[in-house]
């Protein structure tokens, strides 16, 4: 092994809008017969030091949270721009899948090169969006602004582990989609995982209770023992969707929707 130091990044997750409405049978493939309110947000998520910026994910728009009957708090760019990242001029976006709420403002970023796995645009432009179940989480608008990324040399694909910074590393996980990939970061506290649709909720994970919108549930399953070796503990994981992010990490000051994700949680 090189004898080098293990960097080490801070790490953001913004919240930009959330699903109030929704109940604990709908966020697990068995779910519970006691049901219960168990509201959803949406996150996109950031990492700084070594002289980088890489964003994780670039959320969706203020019309697909209309279409979608999701409560839009704020433009993912404005709230990367609350912590002084600049979106027209970040150079590394990693799109952990292409589901709608992951990978639908492209535009807002275009000095980028977007990581994406070879698996999910196979699975985003093959035979699995024949049926409509799998297509739902899709907007095709993404899926083409993905495709002509590609054709404009503005796609880095990675077929399994990649590195996209020094020691900041991206893992397939798929499962809930055909290539969805985890980022691992090296922080103040450990390895922590950007887990994102691996694990909606720290519930799907602790549980082995799969969130219901699954291509492979085999997969999904799997995902999670990918997910604990890679994160120095629970609290290292971070789920996509969960609510209790915000609450159990300090938020930045004056920005109670941004939470430092590198510093340990308070709850
Ligand atoms: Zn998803
Ligand atoms: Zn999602």
């Amino acid at each position: 092994m090189p004898d080098r130091p293990t960097p080490s990044y801070e790490v953001y997750a913004l919240r930009y809008a959330t699903a109030p409405e929704r109940k604990s049978q709908d966020n697990f493939i068995f779910p519970d017969i006691h049901d219960a309110p168990m509201p959803l947000d949406f996150y996109i998520w950031a990492i700084r030091g070594q002289g980088r910026t890489i964003v994780l994910d670039t959320g969706f728009s203020e019309a697909a949270a209309k279409r979608r009957q999701r409560v839009f708090l704020r433009s993912p760019g404005a709230a990367l721009d609350a912590i002084g990242i600049d979106a027209a001029a970040v150079q590394d976006v990693v799109i952990s899948h292409l589901h709608y709420d992951h990978a639908g403002n492209m535009d807002l970023f275009p000095r980028a090169t977007f990581h994406l796995q070879d698996a999910e645009m196979a699975y985003s432009t093959g035979r699995c969006m024949c049926h409509a179940v799998l297509r739902r989480p899709m907007e095709v608008e993404d899926v083409l602004t993905a495709v002509r990324h590609v054709y404009a040399d503005r796609v880095r694909f990675h077929d399994g582990t990649g590195e996209i910074a020094p020691d900041v590393t991206v893992h397939l996980v798929g499962g809930h989609s055909g290539g969805l990939q985890v980022v691992r970061v090296p922080t103040a506290r450990g390895w922590v995982v950007l887990a994102n649709d691996a694990t909606h909720f720290w519930a799907n994970i602790r549980n082995r209770s799969p969130f219901p919108l699954v291509a492979d549930v085999g997969r999904m399953l799997e995902g999670f023992r990918i997910v604990e070796e890679l994160a120095d503990g629970p609290d290292h994981i971070i789920p996509g969707h969960d609510p209790l992010v915000l609450t159990r990490f300090p938020a930045v000051k004056g920005q109670p929707e941004i939470v430092r994700l590198d510093a340990p949680p308070t709850g």
